[in-house]
């Protein structure tokens, strides 16, 4: 059975320094209370236009983002990729705000998929739909209600950038997963992808849609996408991902009436998760699979579901993929098995980042046993370190 155990391997990209640090911010992060200070804190001196980029830069920052450029993240691209580990840039500026910021993002993210393109360590490109569209008007458009001309063309530009994203991905050859948000505008942005997958995906799969797995609907959808991609003979490119946004969807289903889109317990995620990636290594001949996740469980089965299936460790259409900062003890043991493994590494501006980065340090507080986990696997390097 594969083992995660390895530390010497899981860490040997960090210096005893960065081992120490990793340490510090694991320990801090543990303490939910702390986290809730620093939140309030963070978005407080945002709100006042007070600087932040002193406190968060050395500490969170450095520890889960590349760094502002594609550029200075370079350096930690080389790094991985000695361990065979590889590397998917994403340009991290969430909510789509004025028209100007919009612009900017897709320049940057256009830039990023060439960027990919031409690196042999990059194999995939990546976006957010609020990077191109506000909340409001991605709900609006899944309603499929009347609109005013401002949504319409809000709506327009959306639709444009993706189609200019997917088609630089495609003419580059380089594919481009889209990330998945807030399930109540999921219904446009699923519409959009399927047509950039119908139009993109003929040979392969450029284009990924992100399914949630928290989702009680989405293995459903994954089956329904299946039967219109044989119908429509393209191919599917499916990045799996339990979500982040499970209380914000708990709330809002309360606040507005409706059953939780949500599964009922982790068990029932855990579950719903295994099930999606075993139906899609079943349907390899027209499904490329892309696993985001630090289960350690779903990790292996998959590794095991290949092997069953006598698959080459390398096999093209199967990635795993962390996040950067996190299961350095999944990544590093699967890339030296072999497989292929990718970190996601946001990049981009401090105040930018920041709700990308109190995700990761809400995730780190509040899923029992994660921080536990990283903890006890740094402070298992460092004795070992010690005493060798
Ligand atoms: C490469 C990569 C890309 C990602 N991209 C996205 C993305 O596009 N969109 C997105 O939403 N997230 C994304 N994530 C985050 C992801 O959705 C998870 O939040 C995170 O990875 C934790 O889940 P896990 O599979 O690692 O494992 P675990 O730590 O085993 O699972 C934790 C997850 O289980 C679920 N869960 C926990 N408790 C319960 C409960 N009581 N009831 C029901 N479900 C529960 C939640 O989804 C929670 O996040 C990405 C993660 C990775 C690694």
């Amino acid at each position: 059975m594969l083992s995660f155990d390895n530390t010497e391997i899981a860490f040997r990209y960090k210096s005893n320094y960065d081992l120490s640090r990793a340490r510090i911010l694991f320990s801090t992060l543990a303490n939910p209370g702390l986290v809730n200070v620093g939140k309030s804190l963070t978005y407080f001196a945002l709100k006042m236009h007070l600087p932040v980029a002193w406190a968060i830069k050395p500490t969170l920052y450095k520890h889960f983002v590349g760094g502002e450029t594609l550029e200075e993240c370079e350096k930690t691209v080389k790094l991985l990729s000695k361990f065979n580990v590889k590397s998917i840039l994403d340009y991290s500026v969430e909510g789509g705000k004025d028209q100007q910021t919009m612009q900017r993002t897709l320049d940057e993210t256009l830039r990023s998929v060439i960027h990919a393109a031409k690196h042999p360590d990059i194999p995939f490109s990546v976006f957010k739909p609020t990077a191109f569209a506000s909340q409001q008007v991605l709900t609006l458009a899944s309603e499929n209600t009347a609109i005013d001309d401002e949504t319409a063309n809000a709506i327009r530009f959306f639709k444009d950038s993706v189609e200019k994203l997917c088609k630089t991905a495609f003419e580059n050859d380089i594919p481009i997963m889209i990330d998945a948000e807030d399930s109540w505008y999921q219904p446009f942005v699923d519409q959009v992808v399927t047509e950039m997958m119908e139009k993109y995906n003929k040979q392969k799969a450029i284009v990924y849609n992100t399914l949630q797995m928290y989702r009680t609907d989405r293995l459903e959808f994954l089956k329904e996408s299946l039967r219109k991609a044989e119908a429509g003979n393209y191919y599917l490119g499916i990045k799996f991902v339990r979500g982040a946004y499970m209380e914000k969807e708990r709330l809002r289903a309360a606040e507005k009436g409706y059953p939780s889109p949500i599964q009922p317990d982790k068990e029932a995620t855990d579950r719903n998760y295994d099930a999606g990636i075993a139906f899609t290594i079943d349907h390899l001949d027209r499904i490329s699979v892309f696993n985001g996740s630090h289960n350690e469980k779903s990790n292996r089965l998959l590794t095991e579901l290949m092997t069953k299936k006598g698959l080459a460790r390398n096999e093209s259409r199967i990635w795993f993929s962390q996040l950067y900062g996190m299961s350095d003890h999944i990544s590093f043991n699967l890339a030296e098995e072999g497989f292929n493994v990718t970190k996601y590494i946001p990049y981009g501006p401090v105040r930018n980042i920041l709700p990308y980065l109190i995700r990761r340090a809400e995730e780190n507080t509040s899923i029992a046993g994660q921080t536990g986990r990283e903890l006890a696997l740094l402070e298992q390097e460092r004795i070992r370190r010690k005493k060798s």
